[in-house]
């Protein structure tokens, strides 16, 4: 009977990498526990690839967060999605690719099937046809008719192959389509609130930044951060916060539309985009997403328990032509910082703190 310990290998290679992997696996756990980090596999998949240093951006990337010893979930899901899911992203698009390129090969071969055989029809016809001046009996007339009918049939019983074949071969490549379209809107989503995440709002910022410079037409932008939201999490842990946050992220899903976008913007942070929209309808509408953030009375699950107040901060600015998408959100970002010293749950479009809303 076979020792269950002993992992059983069908050759000297697979031993190799297969005890190269469990040194690794190794590591990455002994990491994990050296550094009390959060137990989850997004930690375990970053602490694998830093020790098998396969990638140079991760083992820095890890290294220094070991230094600063800031190995929060947070910051490990940020390296984890910016680092790690692009490169699953690109094996799944390459995936993809060769599912293409062995359909444009078989689309040509039936094509180039069918190009062989119209071909062939053609010269068979030629020759029936130079047969039939020659015929000199009704037989004669009669078998090049019955050959002409027995290749007609042939041909169009290769026309529907090809015809079939490549109705299927465009089902396949409708559904490789939207295969790939899935993966791309995965990689421009945060996992955890299903709004955009930071690599879909710079590139919508930079658009929008365009249009507004050609079209002369308005443009604003608010950046959000939830108000000690530290203390959510210390009193109610971490998965608590979580659920706060997506219920964030919905109250502001369910209150733009159209051309805007909200995407987390950081940990607690999320950037609403609001393209052709001034400051004053703005900030209308960013007071109204923080009040029923104020008013939505959040109760734990099983015992009832009220969270109390949740609320956030808003920094509001707007696009002035000259501008960065740097700029613009600086100026929110500043302004944000004005809400929060100015008490916090309440929203800042102006520079001034008289001014404030
Ligand atoms: P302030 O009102 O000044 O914004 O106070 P704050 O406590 O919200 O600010 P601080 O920046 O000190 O803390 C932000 C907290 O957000 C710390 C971090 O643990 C938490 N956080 C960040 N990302 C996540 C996450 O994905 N899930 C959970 N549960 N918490 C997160
Ligand atoms: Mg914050
Ligand atoms: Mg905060």
């Amino acid at each position: 009977m076979n020792d269950t310990k002993t992992p059983v290998f069908s050759c000297p290679e697979e031993q190799k990498v297969f005890s190269r992997v469990y040194k690794y696996a190794d590591m990455a756990t002994r990491l994990m526990e050296e550094h009390k980090t959060p137990p989850f596999p997004n930690t375990y998949a970053l602490m694998y690839a830093y020790a098998s240093a396969e990638n140079d951006d991760i083992v820095g990337i890890v290294d220094n967060m070991l230094e600063r010893g800031d190995l929060s979930a947070y910051e490990i899901d940020e390296v984890y999605s910016n680092h790690l899911c692009p490169m699953q992203d690109q094996a799944k698009r390459e995936k993809i690719g060769e599912r293409v390129e062995a359909q444009i090969s078989s689309v040509l071969d039936l094509v180039g099937t069918g190009v062989e055989n119209s071909d062939q029809f053609e010269t068979v016809l030629q020759q029936i046809g130079n047969g039939i001046g020659q015929t000199t009996s009704i037989d004669q007339l009669s078998a090049a008719i019955s050959n002409l009918m027995s290749e007609n049939q042939r041909m169009a019983g290769q026309s529907r192959k090809l015809s079939d074949g490549l109705k299927e071969s465009r089902k396949q490549i409708e559904l490789l389509r939207r295969e790939l379209e899935d993966v791309r809107n995965e990689s421009m989503r945060d996992p955890l609130t299903s709004v955009h995440n930071r690599r879909a709002f710079d590139i919508k910022l930079a658009a929008e930044l365009d249009a507004a410079r050609q079209n002369n037409s308005g443009l604003c932008l608010a950046i959000a951060d939830l108000d000690h939201f530290k203390r959510v999490n210390d009193t109610f842990g971490h998965r608590i916060g979580d659920e706060v946050l997506k219920v964030f992220a919905n109250i502001i899903s369910e209150n733009i539309k159209g051309q805007d976008l909200v995407a987390r913007y950081g940990g607690e942070e999320f950037a609403i985009i609001l393209p052709a929209t001034d400051l004053k309808a703005a900030s209308i509408l960013i007071d109204r997403i923080r009040l029923q953030t104020f008013q939505r009375k959040l109760v734990l699950k099983g015992s009832k328990k009220p969270l109390g107040d949740i609320s956030a901060s808003f920094g509001i600015a707007q696009f002035v032509p000259g501008m960065t998408p740097d700029n613009l959100v600086e100026l929110a970002d500043q302004r944000l910082y004005l809400a929060k010293r100015q008490g916090r749950n309440r929203v800042q479009a102006e520079d001034c703190e008289t001014n404030a809303a």
